[in-house]
């Protein structure tokens, strides 16, 4: 694609990226049939091509962004299926990253939508105000039905609708800790905590840390980290979600420097992205970049440093999983056969539902802020994932878990959950009657 963009414009940094990455595309729309909100709305704005001829126009033109190109942006899931598809390599998540911020910087909200995403940012990055505010959420719970009928708190409806009816009770397994190995050592890593995951589903790494210490692996928790900053990065709120990334490399290279990490394993593979993504998001900051770089490298889904790790085979389970594999798992992090592998190794039959690439609809915060599209994009996930007639639903990340368990009675799952179970751990929860 041609650009026009003036010598000054390209001095900054960020605008000679974006420029960089528009050249690439070639307009073929390839992208637009793999593109969910294209598939749900059919409107070309709507769709990756669309989106990315906007972002050239408010970019190229120095001008702030206006109420129709922050509508279309605002659509976009972030769920990267487009960088999946596209044959010329464009780099649509770090386009869409700037265009969010020159948006934040430059656009004006109305009152209710500014609102709606200052609560999320002031309190879903903090577990003990997302807590707080999930014991409150239950209370408000029998009028999510009025939310949703008045337009402008209709995100506060589906953040309703989303609180779990029960809150689960802290887990010790989230304080800092060494939990050391319980057979002969084999490695030593950090888990990442992270803020909505242990308050929803604290089951989740405790199951991974059972796991990883029965197999030799070393697991510290480190002192100080915190939210990984998707939340906020994926609103634009840029100073915001590099102190998270910033805060996060300290802790962990404070532990490469006082033990040694293989890995810094992570079990949301929402906030896998986002930390392999650090490298990318601190390498103009002189202080940081080299660490981000190391801790980026370091990163790894839990699937990922389970393959290697070389399980051995287990006895048939008699049970049937349908693998939802996660957008920021397939596309974000291009993971798609370990989880699976591990899963047929533990002795689980593995079924890939029909549309496997189109997001389930929960994009961090994404189900709030655009409930009507996320309904749709869930309601097709669910159908699609019901017809495997699966006995147990595998995921590996947290937004898809909850999104997906609030359309469909079939139980779910982290994956680590069930390899937890398939090598000596207790049987997940969620599958206590079946
Ligand atoms: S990130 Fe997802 S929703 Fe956004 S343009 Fe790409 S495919 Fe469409
Ligand atoms: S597939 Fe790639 S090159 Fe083609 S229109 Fe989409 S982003 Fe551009």
């Amino acid at each position: 694609m041609q650009t026009n963009f003036t010598a000054e414009q390209l001095t900054d940094p960020h605008v000679a990226e974006a420029e960089g990455i528009l050249r690439k595309c070639v307009h073929c729309g390839f992208c637009t049939a793999t593109c969910p909100t294209y598939v749900t709305l059919g409107n070309e704005l709507d769709s990756p091509r669309g989106r990315i001829y906007l972002i050239k126009d408010m970019l190229e033109n120095d001008r702030p962004a206006d109420k129709d190109t922050v509508t279309h942006i605002d659509r976009c899931l972030s769920c990267l299926a487009c960088t999946t598809t596209c044959p010329s390599g464009v780099d649509y998540m770090h386009l869409v990253d700037h265009a969010r911020i020159h948006i934040e910087k430059t656009y004006r909200r109305p009152f209710m939508n500014r609102l709606t995403r200052n609560i999320l940012a002031l309190v879903l990055p903090y577990p003990a105000r997302f807590r707080a505010a999930l014991t409150l959420a239950k209370l408000g719970r029998p009028f999510a039905g009025i939310f949703k009928s008045i337009s402008p708190l209709k995100p506060f409806g589906a953040m309703l609708e989303l609180a779990p009816a029960r809150i689960p009770a802290s887990s010790s397994f989230a304080r800092p800790a060494t939990h050391t190995p319980t057979t002969a050592r084999r490695g030593r890593v950090a888990i990442l905590t992270g803020c909505a995951q242990p308050v929803l589903d604290p089951r989740i790494n405790e199951a991974t840390i059972r796991l990883l210490t029965r197999l030799g692996v070393e697991v510290v928790v480190p002192e100080g980290e915190g939210c990984c900053g998707a939340l906020v990065h994926h609103m634009g709120r840029e100073e915001q979600s590099l102190q998270a990334a910033r805060r996060n490399v300290d802790v962990w290279m404070r532990e490469v420097r006082n033990g040694g990490l293989d890995a810094i394993i992570i079990t949301a593979s929402g906030c896998g992205t986002t930390i392999k993504d650090y490298a990318h998001m601190l390498r103009l900051d002189p202080a940081y970049a080299d660490k981000a770089a190391r801790v980026s490298a370091l990163a790894k889904d839990v699937t990922e440093y389970l393959v290697s790790l070389d399980l051995p085979p287990q006895e048939k389970k008699g049970l049937t999983v349908a693998y939802h594999s996660a957008c920021s798992m397939q596309h974000g992090q291009k993971i798609t056969m370990p989880p699976k592998l591990l899963l047929k190794n533990a002795g689980f039959a593995v079924k890939d539902p029909a549309e496997g690439h189109l997001c389930c609809g929960s994009a961090g915060t994404y189900n709030i802020l655009q409930p009507d599209i996320s309904a749709t994009l869930k309601a097709r996930k669910v159908k699609n994932i019901e017809a495997t007639k699966a006995d147990v639903i595998a995921a590996g990340n947290i937004g898809c878990i909850t999104q997906i368990a609030s359309g469909t009675a079939i139980p779910i799952v982290h994956t680590v959950e069930l390899l937890d179970w398939a090598y000596g751990g207790e049987r997940p929860g969620a599958l206590a009657d079946r």
